[in-house]
C-alpha cells in the first residue's frame, strides 16, 4: 500500500538544538551520542521507548553525531530520521530470510579488507568505523576486526589490485571510509594512483551527510591532487537529511570536479511514499547530486521491520516516474550474492 504523506517534505520548525557543534569533524565525531538514555533524553522520547532502545543497543550500539541529531523533530518517534537510527526491541525478533551476511561478502575477501564481487571493481574497507549507526545497515554483523589491515596488509590488498588489471575502480567503503584520517586516506590513494591501470576513485560514504564538516580543507587536499577520476556517493534516504550545511559540503566538493550521486535504501516508515521520494530526487538536484540506487532492504537479521516488499517498491516507483523527469529516478535495485551486478526490479 503506497501512502501519501503531504506534510512530510519540510522538515520541523522546532529542532533540537545540539548542545554544540565543535569546530572539528574528529570531535564532533568522538562526541557523537553512544548511549540509548541520552538519545531519548535528548529528544524528548517517553520513557517507554527507553527499554527497546537499550535493547537495540546491545545488538549494535547507538551512534548519533549532533549535527545529524539537529535535523531530528523532538518527541516525535516516528520521525524518519530518528527511525534510522533510534535502536528497537524488535532488532530482536527473528525474521524468515534475515540473516547475519545477507550479501554472502565472506565469500568474496580474497585480501584483509578487500571484497572483490563485480568485474572491473573492488571494494576497500577503509574504515571500520562509522559516524551513524544505521539500524538497517547490512553490515551490522559485519566482522570488520578481521577487515581492519595494517598498513604491512595493505600490500597484500594493492598487489592484488596491481595484478589484476581489469580492475579499473577502487571503491573505498567501511564502515564509513570518511571515519578514517586524512593521512591514512592520502596514504592509500597515493598507492592506488600508482597502479597504472586503475582510473576511478570510488567513495562511498554518510559522513559529509551526518557531520558535513568532514568535508574540510584537509580532505579536499588529498582529493583534489589525485589523478583519479573521483566519484563520491552519498547515502541519502530522506530529504530531510539534507540541509543548509549538507548542501555546502557538496559545494565544496563540485568545485574540485568530484562526481555526487546518491543511494538510498527503501525503508518503511522512513521514505515510502511517493512524496518523499520525489522531494528527496529534487533536493538531491538542488545541492548538485544525481540519485543513482534505490536499494531495496537487503535481508540483514535485525531489520526486518524496515522491509518493503518488492511489489510495493515497484508500485513506489512507477509513481515516482509520473511525477519525476527521468534523470531524477533512481534505479530500483536489488543485490542479490552471486550475481555480477545489482539486480533491476
Ligand atoms: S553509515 Fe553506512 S556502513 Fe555505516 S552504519 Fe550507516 S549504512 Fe552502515
Amino acid at each position: 500500500m503506497i501512502t501519501r504523506s503531504p506534510a512530510l517534505l519540510q522538515r520541523p520548525d522546532r529542532e533540537v538544538r545540539p548542545l554544540a557543534i565543535a569546530a572539528s569533524w574528529q570531535t564532533q565525531l568522538s562526541r557523537a551520542i553512544r548511549d540509548p538514555r541520552e538519545l531519548c533524553r535528548r529528544l524528548g522520547l517517553d520513557d517507554a521507548w527507553l527499554p527497546g532502545a537499550e535493547a537495540g543497543h546491545r545488538l549494535f550500539e547507538v551512534r548519533v553525531p549532533e549535527a545529524y541529531l539537529a535535523r531530528i523533530r523532538p518527541g516525535d518517534p516516528n520521525d524518519p530520521l530518528l527511525r534510522q537510527v533510534l535502536p528497537l526491541a524488535a532488532e530482536g525478533s527473528p525474521a524468515s530470510g534475515f540473516v547475519e551476511d545477507p550479501l554472502a561478502e565472506a565469500d568474496h575477501t580474497p585480501a584483509p579488507g578487500l571484497i572483490h564481487k563485480y568485474q572491473g571493481r573492488v571494494l576497500l574497507i577503509a574504515s571500520p568505523a562509522c559516524a551513524v549507526n544505521c539500524r538497517y545497515c547490512f553490515r551490522r554483523h559485519f566482522p570488520y576486526e578481521e577487515n581492519s589491515p595494517s598498513r604491512a596488509q595493505w600490500q597484500q590488498t594493492l598487489d592484488h589490485l596491481r595484478g589484476d588489471a581489469s580492475i579499473l575502480e577502487a571503491i573505498l567503503s567501511g564502515g564509513d571510509p570518511l571515519a578514517a584520517s586524512d593521512r591514512r586516506l592520502a596514504w592509500l590513494v597515493a598507492r592506488l594512483e600508482a597502479i597504472p591501470h586503475l582510473k576511478r576513485l570510488r567513495i562511498h560514504t554518510r559522513l559529509p551527510v551526518v557531520i558535513p564538516d568532514r568535508i574540510d580543507g584537509a580532505l579536499l587536499d588529498w582529493l583534489a591532487a589525485t589523478r583519479l577520476q573521483r566519484v563520491m556517493v552519498l547515502h541519502i534516504n530522506h530529504p530531510g537529511e539534507i540541509d543548509d550545511a549538507v548542501v555546502a559540503a557538496c559545494e565544496r566538493l563540485k568545485q574540485i570536479g568530484v562526481t555526487l550521486l546518491n543511494q538510498s535504501v527503501l525503508l518503511r516508515g522512513v521514505n515510502d511514499d511517493v512524496d518523499t521520494l520525489a522531494a528527496l530526487s529534487e533536493r538531491l538536484f538542488e545541492a548538485g547530486v544525481l540519485p543513482y540506487y534505490l536499494h531495496v532492504l537487503d535481508p540483514v537479521a535485525g531489520a526486518a521491520h524496515f522491509d518493503v516488499p518488492d511489489d510495493e517498491a515497484r508500485e513506489l516507483v512507477a509513481g515516482l516516474r509520473e511525477v519525476l523527469p527521468g534523470f531524477l529516478m533512481p534505479r530500483l535495485v536489488r543485490e542479490i550474492p552471486g550475481e555480477a551486478s545489482k539486480t533491476p526490479l
